[in-house]
């Protein structure tokens, strides 16, 4: 199980890829991807089994986009499945997120949701944390950063989440709480990568931050990181010169 991300500059199709496989050593039964393309469609493409599956299709494929999310799954919640596997989309189709971790009061928040008119698709705890992020969204006209901020108030459990907003393709929101997860900041800034742990990046940047648990950092193209806790409070964060390999 993992997570890796990338906005910026580059290509991010090849960057994902080779970052998942650099996360297999710590074992998976699925893997997917989610990227926006500069015409600012979400493309999400995943598959059961090993990462050189997902490639398969995703190789037949719209691959590009300079903003991506992918995650490799072992799964808690649902069966080993192409539908349980993450990139998870909201009902809208507008939010894609990846999650390590569970959401243990995820019964209790799908129950609220689908009284709010909300369907899912898979079994799993974490698509609950993407439609519950659209809701806020919805409910209270927030930015994505000001939605994942609600969202998580609400929810119990461990996670180390990404979530994209193609209505944002300019910004990836990063949390975590009891599961690890670095981001580090490219060399001119402004260009941002994070995963589990810096192994998927080690080739790109030596400048790391790696969260605390409660905290939301957005990593917004050209911009410096920003990071806040769940009760909104700026948090300031040395970026530490780290020799990864
Ligand atoms: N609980 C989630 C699921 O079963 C995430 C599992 C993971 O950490 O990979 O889909």
């Amino acid at each position: 199980c993992g997570i890796v991300g990338y906005i910026g500059p580059r290509e991010a199709y090849p960057i994902l890829i080779a970052g998942l496989k650099r996360l297999e050593y710590r074992g998976y039964d699925s893997a997917g991807i989610a990227l926006i393309n500069d015409g600012g469609q979400l493309n999400v493409y995943k598959e059961k089994g090993k990462v050189s599956n997902l490639e398969a299709i995703a190789s037949q494929r719209d691959t590009t986009g300079k903003i991506g999310i992918a995650h490799t799954r072992w799964a808690t919640h649902g069966e080993p499945s192409a539908v349980n596997a993450h990139p998870h989309v909201s009902q809208s189709g507008r939010l894609a997120l990846v999650h390590n971790g569970i959401i243990e009061n995820y019964a209790s928040l799908k129950e609220f949701l689908k009284g709010k008119g909300f369907t899912f698709k898979s079994s799993t705890d974490t698509e609950v944390l993407v439609q519950l992020i659209e809701f806020m969204q919805q409910e209270y006209g927030k930015d994505l950063e000001g939605a994942v901020v609600l969202a998580l108030r609400r929810v119990v459990g461990a996670y180390a989440i990404a979530v994209i907003d193609k209505e944002f393709p300019d910004k990836i929101v990063v949390a975590k709480k009891s599961s690890p997860v670095a981001i580090g900041v490219g060399k001119d800034n402004g260009e941002f990568f994070f995963a589990s742990d810096a192994l998927p990046f080690a080739d790109y940047t030596n400048k790391l931050i790696y969260l605390n648990d409660n905290e939301v950092a957005l990593l917004k193209l050209g911009q410096d990181i920003e990071i806040r806790n769940l009760d909104n409070k700026e948090i300031t964060h040395d970026i530490k010169e780290v020799d990864i390999n």
